[in-house]
């Protein structure tokens, strides 16, 4: 299988082992509500884009969620435009890019988006909970609260990369698709 290339029935199990908490938590709103608001489309779509998620599959997987809450004619009219335009397929046919770190850092979602970065969006409760979900715990999650109280973000989702993965990332994350393709070569490996 090409490694540059997911399909629709492996996100969930991808989701599990290789995406950054920022992209679980966008999955697990979408999967919980059905519906994500537009940065969250944004973020989470780009992102799968990046991680070589085709138009034909992301619009699938939108629709499969969205149709439960809005219904698909609503779905096809108002929110398929926006899936193909993102993979330039519509008006200026720029092919957007996946956010990197700093950018989704930089966000400010208000009530009701689940885009941004969890380590800098989230409540410490949330975060130490979401943490220990991903089975972060002990000694490497004080580490990583540290690094978010000094406000180091890429740091704390470097450390949460290392104690997930069992190995050393040198390089740092600063991409949300860095963060996916170095776990996906440590896995494939
Ligand atoms: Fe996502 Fe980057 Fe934040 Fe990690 S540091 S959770 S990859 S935005």
């Amino acid at each position: 299988k090409d490694a540059a290339e997911i399909s629709l029935k492996d996100i969930d199990q991808l989701a599990k082992s290789s995406f950054p908490l920022c992209m679980r938590h966008m999955l697990d709103k979408l999967r919980e509500n059905h519906h994500l608001k537009h940065g969250g489309r944004m973020q989470f779509g780009l992102f799968l884009k990046g991680a070589g998620l085709k138009l034909e599959d992301a619009l699938a997987f939108w629709r499969a969620e969205f149709s439960q809450k809005v219904g698909s004619e609503r779905f096809d009219k108002e929110y398929a435009y926006s899936i193909r335009h993102n993979y330039g397929k519509e008006g200026k046919r720029t092919d957007y890019t996946p956010y990197s770190c700093q950018k989704i850092i930089s966000a400010t979602p208000g009530v009701g988006d689940h885009h941004g970065c969890p380590y800098r969006h989230f409540g410490e409760e949330n975060l130490r909970a979401a943490l220990n979900r991903m089975g972060v715990s002990g000694h490497a999650l004080e580490e990583i609260m540290d690094k978010v109280k000094n406000r180091h973000y890429q740091l704390a989702c470097t450390l949460t990369f290392e104690a997930t993965h069992g190995v050393s990332c040198d390089s740092g994350i600063n991409h949300p698709n860095q963060y996916f393709s170095e776990s996906q070569k440590i896995l494939r490996d």
